[in-house]
């Protein structure tokens, strides 16, 4: 049951991964849910949107703050399809988020793809 919560949770931040590789971004996504529902979602637009703080990460952060109206997201998790870079983990942090999961299969896939797309050699 856990692990198909988690497998649903990990295809949607990936669709938020391919909306950002559709805008030129670097495919990453992220979504947050609590108690089983996503409370937010998003994914890496830094470069198509020109700020450099709009991590898939944060945008989900963003978003879960907007529609809990709270800044205080204890009891949430997020799911990434990327490990988080330090003002990810900063804003993960400062929101109280306790639950961090990553899916390694879609990273795997998705440094394969940054290094087939961009050159990447991360
Ligand atoms: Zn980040």
């Amino acid at each position: 049951m856990q692990n198909d919560l988690h497998q649903k949770c990990m295809a949607i931040a990936i669709e938020e991964a391919k909306k950002a590789k559709s805008n030129g971004d670097w495919p990453f996504g992220a979504i947050m849910t609590k108690n089983g529902e996503i409370v937010g979602k998003g994914h890496v637009k830094d470069k198509s949107g020109g700020d450099v703080t709009d991590h898939a990460e944060l945008v989900a952060i963003r978003d879960a703050c907007h529609n809990l109206k709270s800044n205080n997201l204890e009891g949430c998790t997020i799911y990434c399809t990327n490990e988080p870079c330090l003002m990810c983990a900063a804003g993960i942090f400062q929101a109280n988020i306790g639950k961090l999961s990553l899916e390694l299969r879609a990273m795997t896939f998705y440094v394969y793809y940054a290094q087939e797309n961009y050159g990447s050699k991360t």
